[in-house]
């Protein structure tokens, strides 16, 4: 016995029409989602609490797959998620769909190798062909990113706030952007989704969302007679606390009489008043601390006129040096007026029920924060999904500066031009390369079922006239064929790109699969 006993195994076309059977159940759970006339979906997590969601990766992360290859799709729309941000559905569509054309073409006796070589060549010739109808974008063109931010949140269910969430995605991406050293004449730059934090609050109105030019820390003021509101902030972001360290070990401090309590005491308060003054004599007027301050800090800092927040989370430390251009510092001993980041106002504002600490008016802040309100807690969970959405394909954009429009008009164009290459690819990659096309021709299909249109007729005229327009889709909106550039639909080049290629990866891998060997369930655990 080769095995260990209880593992199961399933060989040769079995194992592959299982994976391509449960890859074809996710494809579907995902399609009647995509696009702005998609539908939602209510998730029911094991302990009750309810989602409602039109984003498709969040539908595959709640839903929790067994199928090793249902979790492969899972894996790609993630990949998806995490390297662009948008097109998690468009992903999980075509590598349902590829493999579904994979699966007549096995039928038919052609070899899943040679239909993994085929799909890969016709991978890399649609991302030639989207590049070359790619268009040129100005970085510094503001409506054009809020139009790619708006066509990414066309399909969420805040769409009817798109136009404010957009341009918040704007602006977040265009504060913490910066060109790299290395960048040469290029025009490109760097943006690190780690610096805009996004902080939502139930209550108000989606309107009253804003743009923060620095962080708002979810804490509050150390002490009520502390200062709430500081102007021409002086900022000491501390990562130790001002409090006397408990020891590691488990010192002990041996009193005998009432005297040395005393001094103990005094001298525990001696340690604590030199570091306020250590603080005071750098001029902060407002202090982070990651650990706690006691109650002697506390009073020392109030009596000093020094604003002072305390359990600041590392995250939000560090996201404060880079708004305040503040250096975070361990030991009070080294502290210099250097250290000290500025803002031109901290403010400890009430948000609702909570207290929190606004630290804005920074000085060409590396990291901001973007304050979402709504209605219901339901409705600020897709916003923040859908800012995440908007963020991320604006930073694509400012990355590589290159668009292609939407409702299905690229993917419909790659096809046809695939189908015209393959008439010169000889043998039954052929085949492949027209099954290819095919697949991601189920965008639009797709699209336009959602919409409720006749798939036929509407897939006929796209093809039609995009022979002299490739931006030629099907506007879901006004449930006609359109000019999706004309309607200012548009997308990240990046997006369609890393579409095609996880999706391709997704099925290739799946593809070329012939024996699943299973594990015997560990029942002990
Ligand atoms: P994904 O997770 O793949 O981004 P979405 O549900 O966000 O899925 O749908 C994206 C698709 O919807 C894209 O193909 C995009 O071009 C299309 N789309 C967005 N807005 C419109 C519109 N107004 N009309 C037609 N298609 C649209
Ligand atoms: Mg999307």
């Amino acid at each position: 016995m080769l095995l260990k006993e209880g593992t199961s195994q399933t060989k040769g076309r079995d194992a592959l029409k299982n994976n391509i059977e449960a890859a074809k159940i996710v494809a579907a759970i995902l399609k009647p989602v995509l696009g702005p006339r998609g539908m939602d979906k209510m998730l029911v997590s094991p302990v009750g609490d309810v989602t409602i969601t039109n984003d498709g990766a969040t539908i595959l992360k709640e839903m929790d797959v067994q199928h090793p290859a249902a979790k492969i799709m899972v894996e790609i729309a993630k990949a998806v998620d995490d390297e662009v941000g948008d097109g998690t559905t468009s992903s999980v569509i075509i590598a349902g769909a590829l493999l579904e054309k994979a699966e007549e073409l096995i039928k038919k006796g052609i070899h899943p190798t040679i239909i993994v070589d085929g799909y890969r060549k016709a991978m890399r010739m649609s991302i030639e062909v989207l590049n070359k109808i790619a268009e040129d974008v100005n970085v510094d063109d503001r409506a054009v990113l809020i139009d790619i931010a708006k066509t990414s949140m066309e399909s969420k269910i805040v769409s009817a706030d798109s136009d404010i969430l957009a341009d918040l995605a704007v602006k977040a991406i265009l504060a913490v952007a910066e060109k790299p050293e290395d960048a040469g004449g290029n025009y490109y730059m760097m943006a690190d989704l780690d610096n805009v934090k996004v902080q939502k609050k139930p209550g108000g109105a989606m309107r009253e969302s804003r743009l923060i030019d620095g962080i708002i820390v979810d804490k509050e003021i150390a002490h009520p007679e502390m200062p709430t509101r500081i102007e021409n902030a002086r900022i000491l972001l501390l990562n130790s606390g001002l409090e006397i360290e408990k020891t590691e070990f488990e010192a002990k401090i041996s009193i005998d009489r009432p005297e040395q309590m005393k001094m103990f005491l005094e001298e525990e308060t001696k340690m604590i008043k030199a570091m306020v003054n250590k603080i005071a004599a750098v001029n902060a007027n407002v202090v982070f601390c990651q650990k706690g301050i006691d109650d002697i800090g506390v009073y020392y800092l109030t009596r000093a006129n020094i604003c002072a927040v305390k359990r600041v989370k590392e995250s939000d430390l560090n996201a404060l040096a880079k708004a305040t251009s503040a250096r975070v510092v361990t030991n009070l001993d080294d502290l210099s007026q250097a250290d000290l980041g500025y803002a031109q106002l901290v403010e400890e504002r009430k948000i609702e029920l909570d207290r929190w600490v606004f630290v804005e008016k920074c000085k060409n802040p590396k990291a901001v924060s973007v304050l979402i309100r709504g209605g219901s807690q339901r409705i600020i969970d897709e916003a923040e999904r859908s800012i995440h959405d908007g963020l991320m394909v604006v930073k694509d954009v400012v990355q590589k500066p290159a668009i292609v429009a939407g409702g299905g008009s690229p993917e419909a164009y790659t096809s046809q031009k695939l189908r015209e290459w393959a008439q010169s690819i000889p043998g039954r990659e052929h085949f492949a390369i027209l099954a290819f096309a095919d697949a991601i021709e189920s965008i639009p299909i797709t699209l336009a079922e959602n919409a409720g249109l006749d798939v036929i007729n509407t897939l006929t005229e796209v093809r039609s006239k995009q022979s002299s327009n490739p931006w030629i889709g099907v506007d879901v909106k006004e449930m006609k064929v359109a000019d999706m550039r004309k309607k200012n639909i548009i997308e990240p080049f990046a997006v369609k790109e890393q579409v095609l290629k996880s999706a391709t990866e997704a099925a290739t891998m799946l593809l070329r699969i012939d024996n699943v060997l299973a594990a015997a369930r560990n029942t002990r655990t």
